[in-house]
């Protein structure tokens, strides 16, 4: 406690004003942590298609800004819920199977069963029960993705019928992450042609396996590159309407029920996907940082708040610290993050770790991104406002915010450094 004491001591004093939201005084929090949704094809992004015509057209306060701290869903969540990067809870390991996953720091569902709330994950993905922190924290209801049966509505169910058995001046935190929008995907028969051409491209590759170039070539008999991955994307698309009528039966029944006025609802989601964005074989998450798999949403409705948008340059690390915030209840122990009230940031960091060792790290500002490679100590620039999808790589005179974006990295590679003694070479002269 004494060195986090000593770390927050020598925080640079936020420049950047936090956002002017309301006390919020709702008695019970409801997480839609909607698992591999990437913020440009949300309606709070303006997208052109209605990928949630029915849960988008409620009044959230949408906070435009948030990057994820990593790239896939065990250390992205890991970070949403403790507060904490990854080098700091160290949940990076994607050997789970060997007993894995031991994370440092408090989780939000431990700390509001401190506080004497009901605690509750409902998850689509089998890491709620594998990882160790995770399944001791609180109670997990683990139920797969089973192709077209919506994964989200599985889970709504099962969370609406927890939610009935917990008494009504019973504060309660439910954690809900559906894998509707997470490969591979079958879009609900109802809305498949929507947008994706099903005449012209097979369509087995959102079946397929990770393996993007097998998949790749296989899909490339009798159709041309450009019309698979437009065609992958727009299945992917198709895949958020099923999500969306999930999520707004169970905003319709907890309205019908009278507890969504007394909910905080969290629209947001642990990470995105490379739809071919910068990588012209590149589609899933794991080891990217770019915009496409680390820039998430988070909207945020309850009555006291208004039907805004608020842009805040902020990190993933920051959401429980501002929940908790919003609510007045006592803070996150070991929580790195604040929250979006106090400050937004300068600049925001996302880690890629495999097993324990650190392949590369990145740092946003509201106008750049640079990000470095830890075996080679390279740094690639990018533009967000001209490139959003970061396409076109920059030197550092042509980098927006350039120097502050690199003292970013060299801020988070001495704090990985002194955490955790793994190097992280970083061209300081770029
Ligand atoms: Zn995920």
């Amino acid at each position: 406690m004494m060195l986090l004491w000593l770390l927050a001591g020598c925080r640079e004093e936020p420049k950047i004003p936090g956002i002017d939201l309301p006390d919020v005084s709702a008695q019970n929090v409801l997480v839609l942590n909607l698992d591999t949704t990437r913020r440009d094809r949300l309606p709070f992004d303006d997208y052109t298609r209605q990928t949630l015509p029915l849960t988008g057209e409620r009044p959230f306060s949408v906070i435009d800004g948030v990057w994820s701290g990593a790239g896939w869903t065990v250390p992205a969540t890991s970070t949403q819920l403790s507060g904490r990067p990854v080098h700091l809870h160290h949940v990076r390991d994607d050997d789970l199977e060997n007993g894995e996953g031991d994370l440092e720091g408090t989780l939000l569902t431990t700390h509001v069963q401190d506080l004497g709330w009901q605690a509750h994950f409902f998850g689509g993905n089998p890491y709620f029960e594998r990882v160790a922190a995770f399944a001791e924290s609180a109670p997990v209801t683990y139920i797969p993705d089973a192709g077209e049966t919506s994964n989200a509505r599985a889970l709504a169910e099962a969370t609406l019928t927890w939610i009935d058995s917990v008494p009504e001046d019973q504060p309660f935190l439910a954690w809900v992450q559906p894998m509707d929008a997470h490969g591979p995907w079958d879009p609900h028969p109802e809305d498949f042609g929507t947008w994706a051409d099903v005449d012209a491209v097979p369509f087995d590759i959102q079946a397929e396996t990770r393996d993007q170039e097998a998949a790749m070539e296989a899909e490339l008999e009798g159709a041309s590159a450009d019309e698979v991955r437009q065609a992958v994307s727009d299945v992917y698309d198709e895949q958020l309407l099923d999500l969306d009528r999930a999520l707004d039966a169970l905003l319709t029944e907890l309205e019908a029920r009278g507890r969504l006025d007394h909910t905080l609802v969290v629209l947001t989601s642990d990470h995105g996907e490379q739809l071919f964005d910068s990588d012209p074989l590149g589609y899933g998450h794991l080891e990217w940082l770019t915009p496409a798999v680390t820039n998430v949403t988070l909207a945020l409705m309850h009555p006291d708040l208004p039907e805004a948008v608020w842009p805040c340059l902020t990190s993933s690390a920051d959401l429980a610290p501002t929940l908790l915030d919003l609510l007045d209840l006592p803070e996150l122990p070991g929580a790195e993050g604040a929250s979006i009230r106090q400050a937004c940031r300068q600049v925001a960091t996302s880690e890629f770790w495999l097993r324990t060792t650190l392949h590369r790290v990145s740092a946003v500002s509201t106008d750049g991104r640079i990000e470095a490679d830890c075996k080679t100590g390279e740094i690639t620039g990018f533009n967000l406002k001209t490139d959003p999808f970061n396409r076109q790589p920059l030197s550092e005179a042509d980098t927006p915010d350039a120097a502050l974006l690199r003292d970013g990295l060299v801020a988070l590679r001495d704090s990985i450094e002194d955490e955790t003694q793994e190097r992280c070479r970083l061209d300081t002269s770029w």
